[in-house]
């Protein structure tokens, strides 16, 4: 006999999410019968991203599916199938899907919102949840798809420091652009300069933002590639040259905050300025992910995408490091792992 662990929701956050906002359940683990389309798995790596925040919240105020209290918490995960009554995802194989913060669940590829995908033989799970995972994906798609980058312009990333924006980092530099980062406290700037290619970096915990960004920009900011909102985004619109792109990858900076993002102050600046300012999903690109995977694996092949990894292990861990994410805690692509436990 084995137990099956959860973390469920135990109230909707008031502000910052806390610990004491989820709770801690266990069962016995009996093997259910799988009906067709099912596959019964075992979670091994769980991602912590932002966007589960959004789903804590009540229904109206989530954008996608909101979680009720006592319900599991959800995310992107790297399981193992324990067996299978679906064509396409064999006993043995591994998945990422979104999946719940469990040790074992039931899933449904076919109803799932988020493609089911089999993990190539032959990679490694973390890389499979870090530099080949959705985020880096939402970074290609976002900055190539979206912020269409020349050869030599310069691109401001927000929230550089994180999953999504170290690869925006990078892959700017891979196009020819100028990148300019901002993130918070001195060690992530100071990692961004030396491993990630970036020209400046501010640390907006510290800095005039605005004042940093006349110094780093010079000539303006030809994309900004946006993932919290807030202050910043209305200080890089304030240095947007004219025909200047701005990418509306997630607004961080509003999901603990208890209102809705709020947008640029003067919209009369994105007029003269011709700017455009476009929000996208990654899911928007499920068509191209192949072509986005090959690049990603070139790129990681010849030394030039690598991605920092800040990996915490054990299932208990799941509710404090997701907490960490609004904190700036986390340094790097922020996972949490579940070994086998003997139980
Ligand atoms: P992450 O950047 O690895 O982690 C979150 C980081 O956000 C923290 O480390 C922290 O870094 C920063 N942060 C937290 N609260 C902040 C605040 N109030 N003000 C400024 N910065 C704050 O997370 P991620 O998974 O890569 O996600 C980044 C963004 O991408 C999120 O907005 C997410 O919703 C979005 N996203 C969008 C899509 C899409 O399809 N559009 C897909 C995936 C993710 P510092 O230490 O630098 O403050």
């Amino acid at each position: 006999m084995t137990l099956n662990r959860s973390w469920v929701l135990a109230r909707r956050p008031e502000g910052a999410v806390a610990v004491s906002d989820f709770e801690y359940r266990e069962e016995w683990f009996i093997a259910p019968e799988l009906a067709e389309g099912e596959i019964l798995v075992r979670s091994r790596i769980f991602s912590c991203a932002p966007t589960i925040r959004n789903w804590l919240n009540a229904p109206g105020r989530s954008y996608r599916g909101s979680i009720g209290i006592g319900q599991p918490i959800r995310g992107m995960a790297a399981v193992e199938v324990l067996a299978s009554r679906h064509p396409r995802f064999s006993q043995g194989i591994r998945v990422t899907a979104v999946a719940p913060w469990q040790d074992h669940a039931v899933l449904r590829p076919d109803e799932a919102a988020v493609p089911v995908t089999a993990i190539p033989d032959g990679m490694d799970t973390a890389d499979a949840m870090t530099l080949y995972s959705p985020n880096s994906l939402t970074a290609y798609f976002g900055l190539f798809s979206v912020g269409e980058p020349k050869p030599g312009q310069t691109v401001l990333v927000s929230g550089a420091a994180g999953s999504v924006g170290m690869m925006v980092c990078q892959m700017a530099r891979i196009a020819g652009c100028r990148v300019v980062a901002v993130a918070g406290g001195m060690e992530k700037c100071r990692w961004l300069e030396q491993a990630c290619g970036v020209a400046r970096a501010i640390d907006y915990r510290s800095a005039d933002v605005a004042r940093q960004l006349k110094a780093a920009c010079p000539e303006g900011i030809d994309i900004f590639f946006d993932n919290v909102g807030g202050r910043i985004l209305q200080d890089a619109i304030d240095r947007m040259v004219p025909h200047g792109r701005i990418v509306l990858c997630g607004q961080i900076s509003a999901y603990d905050a208890g209102r809705p993002a709020a947008g640029p102050a003067d919209m009369m600046k994105l007029v003269y300025g011709r700017i455009r300012m476009e929000g996208f999903v990654v899911g928007d690109f499920a068509d191209r992910h192949e072509e986005a995977m090959a690049n990603i694996r070139a790129w990681a092949g010849s030394g030039r995408l690598s991605c920092r990894v800040d990996l915490r292990e054990g299932f208990m861990k799941l509710p404090s490091a997701f907490a960490d994410l609004f904190a700036g805690r986390n340094k790097g692509t922020l996972l949490v792992s579940n070994p086998e436990e003997r139980l």
